[in-house]
């Protein structure tokens, strides 16, 4: 790891210094909220705090990638610690049961750690009834008790979950330092890594995914290649593909967000911005489109898009969401 690299997180500088001051001056909060795209690194940020907070060896937490790490840092960063638990919705929803068990849990002393940490990724996919419970548990703080919660952005979330939270906004890193840090540490050949860092719009942990697995790259193609159809096809093949993906959350949320990376190009093409785009294999497309809709029409399927996804996290009737998109989106 890179010297100026703080808690083996790669990127998200700020927010490690911010967490290590606070721990340092036992003024650490009771309850973070970690909001960024998925795979930006928040739950690394997330394991890390936990680490930071349990850590038994000389300089909290250890050094992953140094040879002396202490027994609680290795648990924690395998997500086998007794006293660290990691929440995610099982299948469509994080369920009121699921925060129930966890607030059995919470309420016993730390088994062999100084806090028990309980970290709920997928916020936003939970239901009102464990929004409401979990409150419960951010209103009566315990002194050996942390949350972390990790959502994709606050408004998703009740407000009133919010405001009880340290909230740390987690932006996608330079293309750069995913770059970097894909040839320094996985070892990727730096043309090839690279080529991931732009795909990733600067998601480490997508760039990581991507070239760990082919799938991934495949995924991303045939979601894109739907897209492009879409836009072409009548309302009849729009409708059956709705059908189709309704049938699967996850790949709802994936491809939604897919898109909407894919809109963020065009219309920062068709704005003439020199920020990085990230769809940079399609370029010819990409430049047709940001011709043809323009940035109005770009972020209106932009705004379509993330109130389709807001809706299908909250577990809106899926189906019906993405039909009401297939009529928003536009003709090519
Ligand atoms: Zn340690």
């Amino acid at each position: 790891m890179d010297k100026d690299t703080l808690w083996s997180v790669i990127g998200h500088s700020w927010a490690v210094a911010q967490l290590q001051r606070a721990i340092r001056a036992k003024h650490q909060a009771h309850a973070y909220l970690f909001t960024g795209p998925a795979h930006v690194g928040r739950r690394t940020l997330a394991l890390a705090l936990a680490r930071a907070l349990n850590c038994t060896g000389e300089q909290p937490p250890c050094d992953l990638n140094a040879g002396d790490v202490c027994r609680a840092c290795r648990l924690i960063a395998a997500e086998k610690h007794p006293d660290v638990r990691v929440l995610a919705p099982e299948g469509a929803s994080l369920k009121i049961d699921q925060i129930r068990a966890l607030q059995h849990d919470l309420a016993l002393s730390p088994v062999e750690g100084l806090f028990r940490v309980a970290i709920i990724d997928g916020m936003e996919q939970a239901t009102v009834e464990a929004s409401n419970a979990l409150l419960k548990t951010l209103e009566e703080p315990s002194t050996c008790v942390v949350l972390i919660l990790i959502a994709s952005e606050p408004d998703i979330l009740l407000p009133t979950i919010v405001s009880r939270c340290q909230h740390l906004p987690l932006r996608a890193l330079a293309v750069e330092q995913v770059s970097q840090a894909l040839v320094e540490h996985w070892t990727v050949e730096p043309q090839r890594a690279d080529e991931l860092a732009h795909l990733s719009g600067g998601r480490l942990g997508w760039a990581v995914m991507a070239h760990q697995d082919e799938t991934v790259l495949q995924k991303r193609a045939s979601g894109l290649d739907d897209l492009l159809r879409l836009l072409d096809g009548k309302r009849v093949a729009r409708f059956a593909y709705a059908k189709r993906l309704a049938d699967d959350q996850a790949a709802v949320l994936e491809t939604l967000e897919l898109w909407e990376i894919w809109w963020r190009d065009v219309m920062l093409l068709a704005a003439g911005s020199t920020a990085p785009l990230v769809n940079i294999d399609r370029l010819a497309v990409l430049k047709q489109h940001a011709a043809r809709f323009g940035v109005d029409r770009a972020r209106e399927v932009l705004e379509a898009l993330s109130r389709t996804a807001r809706q299908v996290a909250h577990n809106a009737n899926a189906r019906l969401a993405l039909e009401v998109l297939m009529l928003d989106l536009p003709r090519a």
